[in-house]
């Protein structure tokens, strides 16, 4: 497996030079929304520390990504009226990754409406940025 390239664009996210809408943060995970979104409040769930993928995360950050996720789960059932939420993630170009820091797909949805297929469009910035303010509002009260 190739090593951990810190110029991938979620590194760039984590140390600030790339913008993101910000949906939770702590100590050790940053939560965004995605930029080309499957559905509305598609969220990532990254470990602040570098991991390529589930192959050389650590287990213990591995874990705190799980415990991030499920609380966005959690919120963004209320935050988007959701009826029901799907978790992916992917490892490697042949398991689908196509970035390479390791992150959490948290995707609402609604009964008999399909996922878009992936990075088809791009989401206006005032939809996403409404969306976070919503989203992160919503983990917060919980
Ligand atoms: P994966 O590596 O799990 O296949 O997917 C990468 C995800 O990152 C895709 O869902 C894609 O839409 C998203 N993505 C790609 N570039 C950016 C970006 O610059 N910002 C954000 N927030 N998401 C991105």
């Amino acid at each position: 497996m190739p090593s951990y390239d810190p110029n991938n664009i979620f590194a760039k996210i984590l140390r600030g030079e790339l913008p993101c809408y910000k949906v939770y943060e702590d100590d050790k995970a940053l939560a965004f929304l995605d930029i080309m979104p499957r559905a509305p409040g598609h969220t990532l769930v990254l470990p602040k520390a570098p991991a390529r993928n589930i192959l050389d995360v650590s287990p213990d950050d591995f874990a705190h990504v799980a415990r991030v996720a499920q609380k966005i789960a959690q919120a963004a059932m209320t935050a988007f009226d959701a009826d029901g939420i799907t978790i992916q993630q992917f490892n490697e170009g042949a398991g689908g990754q196509v970035v390479f820091h390791l992150h959490v797909h948290v995707i609402p949805r609604k009964s008999g409406v399909a996922m878009k297929p992936p990075a088809s469009e791009k989401e206006k910035p005032e939809v996403l940025a409404a969306q976070a303010k919503k989203l992160a509002a919503a983990i917060a009260a919980r």
